[in-house]
């Protein structure tokens, strides 16, 4: 990625992730069911299917992928990275084959988005060498803040995953997703994760799509007061601790540039029932730029998330201000206070040393 250095001391290098013109990401989603019912589950059946793919359509879309044809900037599968997603994917008896198939395929990087549970005996099916990251979800570090949001046990089981695959020598990655109910504890997250042989820890905010969305969980949502006091500070800690750590921009400073990723990048959030969006925050709607088809990936009719794109507002990221306007923040003369910053835009910390 194109790194714009903002801020450094002699170990730990702060940057903005700008979105990289010669790469994709394909966002795959095999299969919508999962073990668990997290409070804020973006997953929403009425909208993804609850399908499972079977391994030869798995395959398939795959290959899809990994051709340059279906799209005006050409990339390469070899500037491909996919990052297999459920519900649980590893609740998916082929997910071995499915990580085989893209190895041979040739993509970037291969990541497995896991809740932690392994199922399938995944860890006994594939080596270090066939995935670049298992990346395991945990709210909280412990229990007591866990559970209630991911769901009883499941502190344990995905900890007890993480360490076991450490012990078999994969890389590992961790997810913390940031709200009211769990803000508090982010300090200590990277100690716990360091402990557990965690490289990469990616901090993200809770949307309000999903389950949030549906049950109008909106006092969930962070103040920009709150994720500033907490979230860059321990990153890092983290960035100090040795870890690779990422977190969204969510606002941009008066002189930053405005840009989306739905234009300026090239990323496909595919679902099981054929939809395939290019911006997470449009997953609720059925206004998906593209949809596979009898195996082939078309572009949709307007009016889709594409042409929304395109409008240029003070806001900033259009789609908050169709969805999330409580987000926005406006002064008494009716200006916008802050530009709310692509959800794609990443600070990433990295220790130089
Ligand atoms: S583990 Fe993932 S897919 Fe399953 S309920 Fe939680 S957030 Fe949703
Ligand atoms: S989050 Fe906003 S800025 Fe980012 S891709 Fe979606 S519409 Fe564009």
């Amino acid at each position: 990625m194109t790194l714009n250095p903002m801020k450094s001391n002699s170990k730990i290098q702060k940057r903005t992730v700008e979105f990289k013109a010669h790469s994709r990401n394909l966002f795959f989603h095999i299969l919508t069911a999962c073990n668990l019912r997290c409070r804020h589950c973006y997953i929403n059946p009425e909208q993804h299917g609850t399908n499972t793919l079977d391994i030869d359509t798995i395959k398939k879309w795959l290959r899809l992928f990994s051709l340059a044809d279906h799209s005006s900037s050409i990339k390469r599968v070899s500037d491909t990275n996919v990052i297999f997603l459920g519900g649980e994917p590893t609740l998916h008896p082929d997910l071995a084959e499915a990580i085989r198939e893209a190895r041979q395929l040739g993509y970037a990087s291969i990541t497995v988005d896991t809740n932690g549970y392994l199922f399938n005996h995944i860890l006994e099916r594939i080596s270090p060498s066939e995935v670049d990251y298992l990346s395991f979800s945990l709210d909280g570090s412990t229990k007591e803040i866990n559970d209630p949001i991911r769901g009883e046990g499941s502190y344990e089981t995905c900890t007890l995953g993480m360490k076991n695959a450490a012990q078999k020598g994969f890389a590992i990655s961790s997810i913390f997703t940031a709200s009211r109910a769990n803000i508090q504890d982010l300090p200590n997250m990277p100690r716990l994760l360091k402990n557990l042989g965690v490289s990469r820890f990616f901090i993200q905010v809770i949307g309000i799509r999903g389950n949030p969305a549906h049950q109008k969980d909106s006092d969930l949502q962070l103040s920009f007061e709150e994720w500033q006091s907490i979230v860059p500070e321990t990153a890092m800690k983290a960035a100090e601790l040795g870890m690779y750590c990422t977190f969204p921009k969510v606002f941009l400073e008066e002189n930053e540039p405005f840009a989306c990723a739905g234009l300026v990048a090239e990323n496909y959030f595919v679902f099981p029932n054929g939809r395939v969006y290019t911006c997470p925050l449009c997953e609720d709607y059925p206004i998906h730029a593209l949809e596979i088809k009898e195996n082939k990936l078309l572009k949709r009719p307007p009016l889709t998330e594409s042409q929304l794109f395109q409008l240029k507002i003070p806001e900033g990221c259009v789609m908050n201000r169709l969805f999330h306007p409580g987000n926005i923040e406006y002064d008494h003369k009716g200006r916008i206070v802050r530009k709310i910053a692509c959800c794609m835009l990443k600070e990433e910390l990295v220790s130089t040393t």
